[in-house]
């Protein structure tokens, strides 16, 4: 099974990324955790993606394309993976079919999570403030500022990737806005 989740900053995507590790026992690939793990280390990646990352702008094509096609070829990713948060540019979706097709993989579904837009600084501040009474650490780009340029990108950059995903029939839509168990639902029901 290999998905591509889209949806704005705060959708859900890494949710429902998560419940479906469980059900399908395929790991989930976020960007933004593996660029955070490279951040923490200090790599030479980490340390070129942090400021804009703190700045809620979108790394560099080139070097999420190299750190998904690397972590694909994993052993834990044989029998499928998900997808959250990437592709975010056209151009990455033209290298991950590009790349997908050089190692013989298709995908199976991309699943869009359609939300209200005025809703998602409110999720983002319920995330804060949980992560917060939990004892965890804030993203450093979990604020209000960095969020709306988050919005903005997404909206420039990633939402066109709905049209050239439904260009090729792949793209299906569930409302984001339900609870948790209900978007889980809607997706089962995609994916059975
Ligand atoms: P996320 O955890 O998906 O919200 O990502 C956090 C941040 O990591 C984003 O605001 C970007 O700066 C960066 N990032 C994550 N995934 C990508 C991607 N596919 N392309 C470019 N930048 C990304």
């Amino acid at each position: 099974m290999r998905l591509i989740f889209l949806g704005p900053p705060g959708a859900g995507k890494g949710t429902q990324a998560k419940l479906l590790t469980e059900r399908y026992a395929i790991p989930q690939l976020s960007t933004g955790d593996m660029l955070r793990s490279a951040v923490a280390q200090g790599s030479e990646v980490g340390k070129r993606a942090k400021a804009v990352m703190d700045a809620g702008q979108l790394v560099s094509d080139e070097i999420v394309n190299e750190i998904v096609s690397d972590r694909i070829d994993a052993p834990d990713c044989a029998k499928g993976f998900i997808l959250d948060g990437y592709p975010r540019t056209v151009p990455q979706a033209i290298a991950l079919d590009r790349m997908l097709d050089q190692k013989g993989m298709r995908l199976d579904a991309v699943i869009e999570l359609k939300v209200d837009e005025g809703a998602l600084v409110r999720r983002m501040e319920n995330r804060v403030a949980e992560t917060v009474a939990a004892g965890g650490n804030v993203r450093s780009d979990d604020n209000p500022e960095a969020f709306r340029r988050r919005l903005e990108e997404y909206r420039a950059k990633t939402a066109p990737l709905s049209a050239h995903y439904a260009g090729t029939g792949r793209l299906k839509t569930v409302d984001g806005m339900a609870d948790v168990e209900t978007v889980s639902a809607e997706i089962e029901k995609i994916l059975a």
